[in-house]
């Protein structure tokens, strides 16, 4: 077998942290190897510890950044060459260079700017290679193109820190979502919403969770209930700030839950739905029942949910007194032309990813034309049209929403949306349909949450001398 000797400096690939290109410095004088991390942060259960961290792989490119996670193997005390003493995250991964592979164990370490991102110890030279100091890449040369060369798809996979922010632990969406994440090999917190606080600054933006800075996440998933929208949509907005990618974004989150702003984004975005007017306290209300096409039509207070405030007027009459009386309760309502070739029944598309992944149709009990499941409605999965998918697909996109659960009736002249949901529940639909939807949330996610941050797409600045490591 030939020779395999090293340089004083070396090019190799950590292909299990899914980093295809670092110049290493091989110093014998060192026993451990280091990598040059920053935002270390360990994560995973006692069983199964992990740790999370970013790397600079490129010391002249700072805008390429990437995210690793590997098992966590130890914490160590290590004493590096300027004589301070750290303890440091020990990880195990595999090291390749020209044609040999073989574990070795690194010690992660936030040192600032160092010119190798990496120091090769002597416990990590096997005992028939030969490290010749006088030389460099003895080995075949890599280059920082690697990373900006590699497709999408062929990125590497890694372990994702993920959060859903709930007030429901133990509602069945948010087991069905561990239990998801899980099985694919990532860990997902439960954090409660209206627990959280925030420093709003211009710089460091900050969760703060029972007296500790929240770590940073791959992935948010937030189910914000609609009593704390408005809390819940700054937490997610504080997460947006730090750059984490939220499966349902703050501006899609209030879109969705003001009836009277969702109904103007869907109309600008040419999605059908009944015929609405809103008003406050209208003195005329002939004129509003006129704007709708007269009865029989529905009327719905604005912070209606499960069907409780909607109501069917069969006749003007009917209406009026109806308006009179949401008119003296001082409450914000709308009126719509009544569908009723729906005959009782909406359809609720499950669109996940700009894609309908799940459809189910519910029928109201047999005297009522509300179909909501809370108002002992039921559900079967039901085919639904091209015209209907269409529809889901861009009224999810029109609210801004990767995870959207879109309700519509069935009109005689196309698909008619009453409802975008902001984080629809799981059961309903997984139970419906058979399918693991929750699965399906998170590998859109892991598709969304590529290794590569958008920036390393930028072109690489020039080269800036750094301190030799
Ligand atoms: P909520 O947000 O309180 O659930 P919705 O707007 O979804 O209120 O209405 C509840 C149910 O009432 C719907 O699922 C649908 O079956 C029925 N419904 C609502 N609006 C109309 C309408 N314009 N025409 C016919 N049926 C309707």
């Amino acid at each position: 077998m030939a020779q395999f000797t090293l340089g004083w400096e070396e090019w190799l690939s950590l292909p299990g942290l899914g980093l295809p290109a670092i110049r290493a410095k091989v110093d014998t004088g060192a026993k451990t190897s280091a990598l040059h991390a920053f935002a270390i942060e360990p994560f995973g259960s006692s069983d199964k510890p992990m740790v999370r961290f970013a790397i600079h792989p490129d010391p002249a490119d700072p805008d390429l950044e990437i995210i690793c996670s590997a098992p966590l193997k130890d914490r160590r005390e290590v004493t590096s060459s300027n004589g301070e003493t750290e303890l440091r995250f020990v990880i195990e991964t595999e090291v390749a260079m020209g044609d040999r592979r073989w574990p070795l164990e690194v010690t992660l370490t936030d040192r600032g700017a160092m010119a190798y991102r990496m120091l090769l110890g002597r416990s990590a030279i096997a005992e028939d290679m030969i490290v010749s100091p006088t030389q460099s890449y003895q080995q075949p040369e890599l280059s920082f193109e690697a990373y900006r060369s590699t497709p999408r798809l062929k990125q590497h996979r890694r372990a994702l820190r993920l959060a859903v922010l709930t007030r429901e632990p133990d509602n069945y969406s948010t087991r069905r979502l561990i239990e998801a994440a899980e099985a694919r090999g990532h860990t997902l917190e439960v954090i409660d919403t209206s627990r959280c606080y925030m420093n709003i600054s211009a710089v460091g933006a900050e969760v703060h969770y029972d007296g500790r800075r929240l770590p940073h996440y791959d992935a948010v998933i937030p189910r914000i209930g609609a009593s704390i929208t408005s809390y819940g949509t700054a937490v997610v907005r504080q997460f947006e700030s730090l750059g984490t990618y939220c499966l349902a974004g703050s501006e899609g989150i209030a879109m969705s839950r003001d009836k009277l702003y969702a109904h103007q984004v869907l109309a600008r975005h040419h999605i059908g739905m009944p015929t609405t007017a809103f008003a406050r306290s209208p003195k005329d209300s002939s004129n509003l029942i006129q704007l709708v096409g007269g009865a029989p039509l529905v009327l719905k207070l604005l912070e209606s949910t499960q069907g409780k405030g909607v109501v069917l007027a069969e006749t003007k009459k009917a209406a009026e007194t109806v308006i009179s009386a949401f008119r003296g309760l001082k409450a914000d309502f709308l009126v719509q032309s009544f569908v009723k070739e729906a005959a009782g029944e909406d359809i609720r598309c499950l669109v996940v990813g700009g894609k309908v992944v799940a459809a189910m149709r519910r029928r109201g009990a047999p005297d009522d034309f509300r179909s909501n499941l809370h108002q002992g409605g039921t559900a079967e999965t039901v085919r639904i049209s091209k015209a209907e998918r269409d529809t889901a697909v861009r009224a999810a996109r029109a609210m801004k929403l990767d995870l959207a659960g879109v309700d519509m009736l069935r009109g005689d002249d196309g698909p008619k949306v009453l409802e975008v949901n902001s984080s629809p529940g799981l059961e309903g639909i997984e139970k419906t349909s058979r399918k693991e939807i929750a699965t399906l949330v998170i590998q859109h996610i892991e598709a969304k949450v590529a290794p590569r941050s958008p920036r390393a797409r930028r072109a690489p600045r020039k080269a800036t001398p750094g301190a030799a490591g």
